[in-house]
């Protein structure tokens, strides 16, 4: 937490707006909206709802599909399910680890009028090839949802990530790069859908003096609590992503020569939310984790795609085996804000002498 999360919620206390109503909800998706050059947002409870009300604004239904990037977390095609809508993953391409617009392409010829939507994702907090991904979904006129949960502060051709498709998703989970300990939120091209989010988030309330309903409604609207937290968070975004871009840097000068870093594109500003490696071979990522794990270090393995999770299977794939072999060599470093100089270097010390 930085200096200023305190104050906000100490407010929500003292005015007694303990609720999913209050001053800081709306400063938040003002100051919010700002921050990533957006006319609105509507704070939620989470990032998955966030995605969920798009599909439900979309009209996917039963029988439609849905394309989505398969090297993700699973938060961002549950809501196709919720929906009873059918999933379709789309592999990685191995520059930005994220969606290959070249599959995306060969699967919206084949699925035809039941594609209905598309969920790319920004991996890691870093840009998706946008602009080819937006000019296939374009051709095709298939709207895009820009899951952006780990990659607020990133940008794109000088866009924020976020603002890319017709609808752009936030996560303020507690190990996303700000967080008010869980929330989300949803930006929209169109104005009309930051109206309707607020109506279905708040339960579908009809204007009347009594309780009127005419559609189904969901309670998914983040509270002025949290709200307060996260403007305190937004304070300290632009210094969050430095400190994330320096954990990286620091990193990649001390272990390029003996793993690999993804690199910005031309165009692209990554938060660096996680700093990510590929190690020479599976084996390899397996000991280093392990290795960590005996010191107290924790390391994770990157996401496994969906196309392999047991959940979604026999949905279907369009699949070069990309994100099946990033997952394999694949590892997550200790990055966080606030990481010390002599922890980073016992871990990057620890890899040397394994890979060496
Ligand atoms: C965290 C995350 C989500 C879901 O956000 P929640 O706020 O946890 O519901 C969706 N997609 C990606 C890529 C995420 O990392």
């Amino acid at each position: 937490m930085g200096p200023y999360e305190h104050r906000f919620v100490l407010e929500a206390f003292d005015t007694n707006w303990i609720s999913p109503v209050g001053p800081n909800i709306d400063a938040f998706e003002t100051e919010l909206a700002t921050a990533v050059g957006a006319q609105q947002s509507v704070a939620l409870s989470s990032g998955t709802a966030a995605i969920h009300l798009a599909l439900v604004m979309l009209g996917v239904q039963r029988g439609d599909e849905v394309i989505c990037q398969s090297f993700t977390f699973s938060g961002s095609c549950n809501p196709v399910m919720y929906q009873g809508a059918t999933p379709v993953f789309i592999d990685s391409e191995s520059e930005t680890w994220n969606m290959d617009p070249n599959l995306l392409e060969d699967a919206l010829k084949a699925r035809g009028e039941k594609a209905r939507a598309i969920i790319v994702v920004d991996l890691y907090g870093m840009p998706a090839k946008l602009d080819e991904i937006q000019s296939v979904a374009n051709r095709f006129g298939v709207p895009v949802i820009e899951d952006a949960a780990e990659a607020l502060g990133s940008r794109f051709q000088g866009i924020p990530c976020g603002q890319w498709g017709d609808f752009g998703i936030y996560s303020f989970n507690g190990n996303k790069i700000i967080t008010t300990s869980g929330g989300g939120a949803l930006i929209a091209r169109d104005p009309e859908f930051m109206t309707k989010a607020k109506f279905l988030s708040t339960q579908a309330r009809d204007p009347a003096p009594h309780y009127q309903h005419s559609q189904v409604g969901y309670n998914y609207r983040l509270s002025n609590v949290c709200a307060g937290i996260g403007r305190g968070q937004l304070r300290v975004l632009g210094e969050r992503v430095e400190q994330r871009r320096a954990v990286f840097e620091r990193y990649r000068s001390a272990l390029n020569d003996l793993v690999e870093f993804v690199i910005e594109a031309p165009g692209s500003f990554a938060n660096r939310w996680l700093t990510t490696i590929l190690l020479p071979s599976p084996e390899l990522s397996t000991r280093v984790r392990l290795r960590l794990e005996e010191l107290n270090i924790e390391s994770r393995p990157l996401w496994k795609p969906m196309h392999l999770q047991p959940v979604f299977d026999g949905a279907p794939a369009y699949d070069r085996g990309i994100s099946a072999a990033l997952f394999e060599r694949g590892l997550c470093l200790p990055s966080g804000s606030s990481l010390l100089a002599e922890d980073q270097d016992t871990v990057i010390n620890e890899i040397r002498q394994i890979i060496t």
